[in-house]
């Protein structure tokens, strides 16, 4: 079996004010799509930092076979260029990485229409909705085929339906170069319409409070919502959280 892209090793993390994190274990598989949702403040944001580098546990151990440049972030917001289109926004991290320009918008634009922004190319962020700002946010993110993509409540400001359909995008842009993702949202439904596997932490300093696997095609087949499949293992995620929070 192929080493995993990342691993948490019983890492804690502890603040002045006490501890924010831990013990926690984390295993990240190739291309597998994990989903962390645990109450308001149990880590987290935390996990993800640790994962994406931008943080060193107070004890335990983080191993990263990716390097630096393979791990993309997305938060919540989009960050995006405002002074920049669409298309030179999602091209920035091939520009960085000295791809010639023509061969950096061909592949800017077509990450474009893998999140359905086909003939937005020239828009400035002012004149995009949140959606499709994060879907040039996540456009971005995936264009240089990173091997590890880590998503901060990238979808808690939008509506619901524009929710779905960028699962959807997420799942269409995976599917292309098939990133390790971890995913942290608050919504259980979310959680296990996008993940192999969702994680319930318990409330902070957040450890592992149960996992549940969703064994079904990713990107997700027409329908799945309405299968006992999804709604059995959203069920599971549920009472898992609801353990967490009484234990
Ligand atoms: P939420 O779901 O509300 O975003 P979370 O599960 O992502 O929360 P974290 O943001 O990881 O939780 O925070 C975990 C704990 O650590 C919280 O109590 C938070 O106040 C604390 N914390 C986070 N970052 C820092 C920091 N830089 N300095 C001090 N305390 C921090």
């Amino acid at each position: 079996m192929a080493p995993p892209i990342a691993e948490l090793s019983a890492v804690e993390v502890d603040y002045p004010r006490g501890r924010a994190l831990g013990p926690f274990d984390l295993s990240l598989e190739p291309g597998e799509i994990v989903a962390l949702v645990g109450p308001s403040g149990c880590g987290k944001s935390t996990a993800l930092r640790l994962l994406a580098g931008l943080e060193q546990p107070t004890r335990g151990q983080v191993r990263r076979a990716s390097a630096p440049g393979e791990t993309a972030v997305v938060f919540q917001s989009p960050t995006l260029m405002p002074w920049a289109s669409a298309i030179e926004n999602v091209a920035l991290p091939l520009e960085l990485a000295r791809t010639p320009q023509a061969a950096a918008r061909a592949r800017a634009a077509e990450a474009l229409t893998r999140v359905r922004l086909k003939g937005v190319e020239a828009a400035k962020p002012a004149q995009l909705s949140g959606g499709m700002a994060m879907r040039v946010s996540l456009a971005r993110a995936l264009v240089t085929a990173p091997k590890l993509l880590l998503l901060d409540e990238p979808f808690a400001a939008l509506d619901e339906i524009t929710r779905r359909a960028l699962a959807e995008d997420v799942h269409r842009l995976w599917d292309r170069s098939r990133p390790a993702i971890v995913f942290v949202t608050h919504n259980v439904e979310e959680a296990v319409y996008m993940a192999d596997r969702t994680i319930v932490m318990t409330p902070g300093p957040g450890r592992a409070a149960g996992e549940t696997r969703m064994e079904a095609p990713l990107p997700r087949p027409e329908g799945f919502r309405t299968t006992a499949a999804f709604r059995d293992a959203a069920e599971a995620v549920s009472r898992a959280l609801d353990a967490a929070m009484t234990a």
